[in-house]
């Protein structure tokens, strides 16, 4: 919500988007979300269904399946009312990734990367990659996470444990689904189009998948814009000592 893409705000792409907002987003009405379309038929089916695809009848009557996922008319006045902040967030979202990306230009990690000719992001949240050759090794079941300390070097377990030590919360990168225990025994398509059936296999040429390599070197930094730049030299202070 906010990024351009070659100048043109992302949510006007096709017919259907999706803007969220949940409680951690640029603007936010605590959760939910809305559909954007210019498409009035889709527009109506939507708001058929979302409001229990109710037939026109004088009592309750239904021809298909309905649900119940209205926004009520006071969440939809709390998210308008941040609708004029929306540049400023992005600016103090923005002020936030800059100071990160200033502290972390000699560590061997990456900020998220951005089309800098063509996008201009909102710069919700800002995230980091660790180098390959920085990493310590560890290792992750299910639920849990272990790494083994080595000087120079470090791991998203590392940092996510001594961040929360200052009650500083960070995340590692989201898990791609089909590493979800609730997906992973199905097949799925991957980079060179060829099913994986576990989430150990290797893709064709010995690499990793991209999105299993980013939810293990990436970390998801405190970013939110009432942080002050005295917490963020701690958080950037802590994540240095880490290597
Ligand atoms: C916001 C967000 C979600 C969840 O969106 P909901 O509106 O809470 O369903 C999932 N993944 C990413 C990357 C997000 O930013």
């Amino acid at each position: 919500m906010g990024a351009t893409y070659k100048g043109r705000q992302t949510g006007t792409f096709g017919t259907y988007n999706a803007i969220s907002f949940n409680g951690n987003k640029i603007i936010t009405g605590s959760s939910g979300g809305m559909l954007l379309t210019d498409d009035i038929a889709a527009a109506n089916k939507a708001r058929k269904w979302s409001t229990q695809s109710r037939e026109n009848a004088p009592w309750y009557q239904h021809e298909e399946v309905g649900y119940n996922y209205r926004m009520s008319n006071v969440i939809a006045g709390v998210i308008r009312g941040q609708y004029p902040h929306l540049d400023e967030h992005i600016a103090q979202k923005k002020a936030i990734y800059e100071r990160y990306k200033e502290a972390f230009k000699n560590l061997p990690v990456q900020m998220n990367p951005f089309d800098a000719e063509n996008s201009v992001p909102n710069y919700w949240l800002s995230c980091m990659i660790i180098d390959k050759d920085a990493m310590c090794k560890q290792v992750r079941s299910d639920n849990e996470s272990c790494y083994i300390n080595e000087v120079g070097k470090t791991c998203p377990t590392e940092i996510l444990e001594k961040l929360a030590k200052y009650n500083a919360e960070g995340r590692p990168i989201w898990k791609p689904m089909h590493m979800q225990p609730f997906f992973r025994m199905n097949p799925f398509v991957t980079k060179d189009g060829n099913g994986r059936a576990t989430t150990n296999a290797y893709i064709a040429g010995g690499s990793v998948a991209v999105d299993e390599d980013i939810f293990a070197r990436g970390l998801c930094l405190p970013s939110d814009n009432k942080m002050t730049p005295e917490q963020q030299d701690k958080i950037i202070e802590i994540i240095k000592s880490c290597f």
